[in-house]
């Protein structure tokens, strides 16, 4: 079960009643067509922004210490 990001209610991925949409290379499951036609309008409001991309925080710098 996933959790649609529009109501935060359960939906089976393998038969999401409202179909699914891609964001940011996530899947995304809607328990109705409504929620995912909100979730289209406005995605960035449901998905937190590049969630898990940032992490863990790669920076090159810490590389160039000494050893
Ligand atoms: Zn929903």
């Amino acid at each position: 079960m996933v959790i649609d990001p529009v109501c935060k209610k359960e939906v089976d991925e393998k038969a999401a009643p409202g179909g699914k949409a891609r964001f940011w290379g996530k899947v995304i499951y809607f328990c109705d067509k409504k929620c995912r036609a909100t979730f289209q309008r406005d995605p960035q409001k449901y998905v937190p922004e590049k969630d898990g991309e940032k992490e863990p925080g790669y920076d090159p710098r810490m590389f160039l210490g000494d050893m």
